[in-house]
C-alpha cells in the first residue's frame, strides 16, 4: 500500500491534488481509501470536497469526520480540512453508513455488526467513525459488541472545535450529524497493529459514582457531581465548560484498565453529561495529563510501531490532548511521521478493541498502522526519538509549559498521597481505643448498624456478647490504676486473639467489652464465650495473679432493634453478675 496526505484551504486546491502526477500515477492500485478530516462543519464545503474527489476518483471510497484537530505529517494542524489518500495493492474496501434517526442506538450497532459478519471474505479490520455528540455512543458499541468476532475495530468521534452541536460524519454523497460510518478492509495481506495509550494521572481523592443513568452522572459522593468539579477546580458552569474542563477528565479502572471520561455540559440538577459512558458504584478519580509521563509513553509506542513496519499510521488522538499539551502536542506525534506517513484527526472519543470488548474510550491517543504483506526493513532510523521535552538552552523561556504542569502534577500527587496517609492515620485514631486497641465505641456502633442491616435484610443470624471483668474496681484499689490499665490490656489481646475473622471486638467501656458475631447459633455463641470465660480466668496477671469475667450473651430476634439486643445482653450479664459472676448467661 501507499499513503499519500494533503491539506487544502479550498476546491481548487484539491483539485489540482487530484490532477497531479502524484494521484495520477497510483493508477494501478487495486481500491483507494480517502479520509478526509475537517475543522469546517458546513455541509456545503464537505460535499464540495467529496463531489470533487468522486469525479476524478470515481472508485475511490470516501469517509470523513469534522474534528477538533486535524494530524498530518505527524503535525497538528487546525482550522483546516486533511485528505488522506491510501492505495491498496490487494486490499478491497466495503462501507456501511448507517443514521441514526429513530433507531435505538444500540439496534444500529447490532445491524452493522451482523451487516459485517454477512461479508464472505477475509476482516482485516474496522475503521469506524460516528457521532458521539449527538447519539449514545456507549449504546451503539453495545450493540456491536453482540457479535463474536475478534476483527480489530479502530476510529474516532466526530468533534466540533468545542460548539458542542455541529458534528458530523459523512461517505460519499451523505453527510449526517447523528451517524455512523464503517470502513471494512478485506485481504489477507493487509496487517492491522493497533494500540492505545493514555498518560492520565489521578490526582484527587477517590470517589464513588453514587448516582448515574447513562452517561449522564447525577452525583458523585451523594453530592450533585458538578460540585466535585466546582470544589477541585474552582471551575464556573457557564459556555466554556467544556473547554475548561477537558484537561480534566474523570479516571477509573474497568476490567483492570485505567479509562477516562470527558466530561461535556452541567445540567439543570448540578449533574454531568459525558461522551462516555460511567456506572453507578465505579469509583473514580479526577485525573490530568502529565506531559511527562505522557512523552515517555509514547517513545514506547513509537519502538514497538516500528517494529512493525507500518506503510501508514492513521492517529485518532482526543482532542484534549491538544489542549493538554499545547505546543508540545507534537511531541508524540511527530516521531511516527518518522516511521511511515502519518494521518488522522483529533476526536471527541476513541473506539478500540474487537467487536467482543469494543471500549469507548476517552483521552486517549489510538495508534493505527497499516501493511499490506510482509513488512519491509524500513530504512528510517529512529535514532532522533525525542523522549524528553527539549530544553531549549538558547531561550531559556521556551517550551516552559509542559515542564511546569509536570512539575506542579507531581506536587500535587505528593500533596494527595500525603493527605491520603494522613487521613488513614486519622481514620485509624478515630475507630481506636487508645489504651487497648481494640475497636472503640465509635466503631462498634457503626458495625452494628451494618450488621442489623445485614440481618434483616438476608434474614441471617447476628449474636453479641458482653463482657465485664468481676471486681474491677479492687484492682484499681489494691494496685493502682496503671495496673489496672494492665489488666485491661491483657484481656484485650486474650479477646482479640481468640476472636474468629467475622467478629467485630471492641471495648464498649470502662472494663467493659462487646464482641459482635455474626452467623453463630446460640450454642455455638455459648460455646465461643465459655472459652473466652477460661482463657481468661487461667491467665495469671502480673501483681494480680487471676481475675474473672462476666458474660452477658443476646441473639438477634425479629422485633429486635441495637438497643433492644443490647440492652438483652446487658440483662443476661446482671444475670451472670447475680448468679455468682464468672459465668456465661443468656436471655
Ligand atoms: P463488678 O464485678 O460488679 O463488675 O465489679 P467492678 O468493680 O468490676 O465494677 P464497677 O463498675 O464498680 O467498677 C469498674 C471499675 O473500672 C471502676 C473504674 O474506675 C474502673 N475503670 C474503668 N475504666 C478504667 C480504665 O481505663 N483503667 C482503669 N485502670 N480502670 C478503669
Ligand atoms: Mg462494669
Ligand atoms: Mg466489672
Amino acid at each position: 500500500m501507499k499513503h499519500l496526505s494533503y491539506s487544502v484551504k479550498n476546491i481548487n486546491e484539491l483539485e489540482e491534488i487530484l490532477s497531479s502526477s502524484e494521484i495520477k500515477a497510483q493508477a494501478n492500485f487495486s481500491s483507494i481509501l480517502i479520509q478526509v478530516f475537517s475543522a469546517d462543519t458546513d455541509e456545503k464545503w464537505i460535499e464540495k470536497v467529496t463531489t470533487s474527489i468522486s469525479k476524478q476518483l470515481p472508485q475511490a471510497v470516501i469517509v470523513g469526520a469534522t474534528t477538533v484537530g486535524e494530524v498530518i505529517f505527524g503535525k497538528t494542524y487546525t482550522s483546516s480540512t486533511v485528505i488522506g489518500f491510501s492505495f491498496f495493492d490487494t486490499t478491497t474496501l466495503h462501507v456501511i453508513s448507517k443514521e441514526f434517526d429513530n433507531t435505538k442506538e444500540f439496534d444500529t450497532g447490532k445491524v452493522i455488526a451482523s451487516e459485517i459478519s454477512t461479508i464472505d471474505e477475509h476482516i482485516a479490520g474496522v475503521l469506524l467513525l460516528s457521532t458521539p455528540l449527538s447519539i449514545d455512543v456507549a449504546s451503539f458499541l453495545e450493540g456491536i459488541k453482540t457479535s463474536e468476532s475478534s476483527y480489530p475495530i479502530f476510529g474516532g468521534g466526530a468533534g466540533d472545535y468545542a460548539s458542542m452541536n455541529n458534528s458530523l460524519v459523512f461517505s460519499k454523497q451523505w453527510i449526517k450529524s447523528k451517524g455512523a460510518v464503517v470502513v471494512v478492509f478485506l485481504g489477507k495481506e493487509l496487517q492491522i497493529d493497533y494500540r492505545t495509550y493514555l498518560g492520565w494521572k489521578p490526582l484527587s481523592q477517590e470517589m464513588t459514582i453514587t448516582k448515574a443513568d447513562g452517561m449522564l452522572v447525577k452525583t458523585i459522593d451523594n453530592r450533585p457531581a458538578f460540585e466535585v468539579y466546582d470544589k477541585y477546580l474552582g471551575l464556573p458552569n457557564d459556555e466554556n465548560f467544556f473547554l475548561n474542563v477537558l484537561e480534566f477528565p474523570i479516571l477509573l479502572q474497568r476490567d483492570g484498565k485505567e479509562l477516562a471520561r470527558v466530561p461535556v455540559f452541567v445540567d439543570e440538577e448540578g449533574g454531568i453529561q459525558f461522551v462516555a459512558d460511567i456506572n453507578e458504584g465505579e469509583k473514580i478519580r479526577i485525573g490530568y495529563g502529565d506531559p511527562e509521563l505522557i512523552i515517555n509513553d509514547s517513545a514506547q509506542i513509537h519502538q514497538l510501531v516500528q517494529t512493525f513496519q507500518p506503510e501508514a499510521i492513521f492517529l485518532y488522538t482526543c482532542g484534549c490532548r491538544r489542549f493538554l499539551m499545547q505546543e508540545l502536542v507534537e511531541l508524540e506525534t511527530a516521531p511516527f511521521q518518522e516511521v511511515a506517513p502519518t494521518f488522522g484527526f483529533y476526536t471527541y472519543g476513541e473506539f478500540f478493541g474487537t467487536p467482543s470488548n469494543l471500549q469507548l474510550l476517552n483521552s486517549t491517543m489510538l495508534i493505527v498502522s497499516f501493511r499490506e504483506g510482509e513488512g519491509k526493513a524500513s530504512n528510517n532510523t529512529l535514532s532522533k526519538i525525542v523522549k524528553e521535552i527539549p530544553e531549549d538552552t538558547s531561550d531559556p523561556y521556551l517550551n516552559k509549559h509542559g515542564r511546569i504542569i509536570s512539575r506542579l502534577v507531581h506536587f500535587v500527587e505528593a500533596v494527595t498521597s500525603e493527605l491520603a496517609e494522613k487521613n488513614g492515620e486519622l481514620n485509624q485514631l478515630y475507630v481506636t481505643d487508645q489504651l487497648t486497641g481494640l475497636y472503640n465505641r465509635h466503631k462498634l456502633d457503626e458495625v452494628l448498624i451494618y450488621e442489623f442491616d445485614r440481618v434483616q435484610r438476608y434474614k441471617a443470624s447476628l449474636g453479641v456478647i458482653i463482657l465485664d471483668i468481676d471486681h474491677f474496681k479492687q484492682v484499681n484499689d489494691t494496685h493502682g490504676h496503671q495496673v489496672g490499665d494492665d489488666v485491661l490490656s491483657n484481656i484485650s489481646n486474650i479477646l482479640q486473639n481468640n476472636a474468629r475473622k467475622s467478629d467485630t471486638v471492641g471495648r464498649w467501656g470502662g472494663e467493659e467489652f462487646l464482641i459482635i458475631c455474626p452467623e453463630s447459633d446460640l450454642k455455638g455463641l455459648i460455646q465461643y464465650a465459655e472459652k473466652l470465660r477460661k482463657l481468661i480466668e487461667g491467665f495469671s496477671f502480673d501483681k494480680v495473679g487471676h481475675k474473672t469475667s462476666s458474660f452477658g450473651l443476646a441473639m438477634y430476634q425479629e422485633g429486635d432493634t441495637i438497643e433492644t439486643i443490647i440492652s438483652k445482653a446487658d440483662k443476661a450479664l446482671y444475670k451472670a453478675k447475680n448468679n455468682g459472676r464468672n459465668r456465661v448467661e443468656s436471655v
